[in-house]
């Protein structure tokens, strides 16, 4: 019998909770339309509503804040699209995901880029300075309060500050961030946030958006009153009560990170102890408790992942998150690493299934894989 491979990659997707599975399969028994005034119907609504309140509670916002869309990339859409109805500037940090970058790109808006630290950090002084440039005033400032390739927190408190003095709207991704550290929309001070079902333990195809009051949304997709008007179209019953279910279970795990954290700590040290050259780019500032990116000059990260996919360990080379993606990073080279280290680099994401034998298991299986690299000039591995 095969071994289960150690599945080192909750960044990309995290394993489907077994509270969430209940919850979506229960709600797809029962079925039912939550806009139906009858007895079905009302008892989908009851389960949207439920969790939209457990959603709500992990980041620290009331239900009617909370507005369900397809996932964390509808939901930055949504906030960019909505932001761009103003017209003014869109101020977005270099470090941002796709679903943030393009859409603000395609807006027709003037955009400005904000770049990062060395340390992969966007600093309030870099903040301030785009703010102070460019022709038009700024409607959105866009930072994401952890990135998904780094794992490094973002100071988005104090940018929403300046942000705020501005005159700017403020929107946070919260998507790698939920689950993992407290997030509280109150404490950011933020006006929009986005959240993925997928990284924390629901279902993929789900997420919402959340407004702190006041902030309007513009509906990019019409035609039906649901989600106050903020996104017409029945409502992905499962998706949406497995993302309640998931959500209150991220909530009641968080105390667990401080263990995540010791284990990624230790494997981190042991695999420093592997080989000199070996670099943690990000590993200075303040990271999530789960992530941990290497790099080693000289190494292929592409051939990394498939050498440990083949010995039974999942991981990321750059960010995985759009279907088949490996491959350039825009986040290393905006820390400034060059190409060969940029592309050697590989993420390992744990999540709270794991265990100090899983992390003695993945040295185990590395090990052997370094040692090949190494004997091999170029970084790749003899057929
Ligand atoms: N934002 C960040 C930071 C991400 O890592 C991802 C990854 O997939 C997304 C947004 C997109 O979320 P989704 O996969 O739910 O569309």
């Amino acid at each position: 019998m095969t071994r289960q491979q150690l599945y080192f990659d909750h960044n990309a997707t995290a394993p489907l909770n077994s509270a969430a599975r209940a919850a979506m399969i229960s709600a797809l028994d029962e079925g039912g339309n939550g806009s139906s005034i009858h007895a079905r119907g009302r008892c989908a609504h009851a389960r949207i509503e439920a969790a939209r309140l457990q959603v709500a509670r992990l980041a620290g916002a009331v239900p009617a804040d909370v507005s369900f869309t397809s996932g964390g990339t509808e939901a930055n859409n949504l906030i960019i699209h909505s932001a761009a109805q103003h017209g003014g500037a869109l101020i977005v940090s270099s470090i941002e995901h796709p679903s943030v970058l393009e859409p603000a790109r395609a807006s027709g808006c003037e955009i400005r880029l904000i770049p990062c630290d060395t340390n992969g950090v966007i600093r309030p002084e870099a903040l301030q300075a785009v703010l102070e440039q460019g022709d038009s005033p700024p409607a959105l400032v866009s930072v994401m309060l952890a990135n998904n390739e780094t794992g490094v927190i973002q100071p988005v408190a104090e940018l929403t500050r300046i942000a705020h003095n501005a005159g700017a709207l403020m929107h946070s991704d919260a998507v790698q961030a939920a689950g993992r550290i407290d997030v509280n929309m109150a404490a950011l001070g933020v006006d929009y946030l986005s959240l993925s079902a997928h990284k924390i333990g629901g279902p993929q195809g789900s997420g919402a958006v959340i407004t702190a009051c006041g902030a309007a949304l513009s509906p990019m997709l019409v035609g039906g009153g649901q989600e106050r008007k903020a996104r017409a179209g029945t409502e992905n019953l499962p998706g949406i009560a497995g993302f309640g279910a998931a959500a209150e279970q991220a909530l009641m795990g968080l105390p667990e990170m401080n263990r995540i954290k010791h284990l990624r700590d230790e494997l981190e040290t042991r695999i420093q102890g592997l080989d000199v050259l070996i670099q943690r780019p990000g590993a200075k500032a303040e990271r999530l408790p789960n992530t941990a990116l290497i790099a080693r000059p000289g190494f292929s990260g592409e051939t990394m992942v498939m050498a440990l996919d083949l010995d039974g360990a999942a991981v990321s080379a750059g960010a995985a998150c759009s279907s088949g993606k490996s491959g350039a990073s825009h986040v290393l080279p905006a820390m400034g690493l060059d190409e060969a280290t940029a592309g050697s680099a590989f993420r390992i994401s744990i999540g709270p299934e794991h265990s100090f034998e899983d992390i003695e298991r993945f040295v185990a299986i590395l090990t052997p894989i370094v040692q090949r690299m190494k004997d091999n000039r170029d970084g790749r591995l003899a057929a």
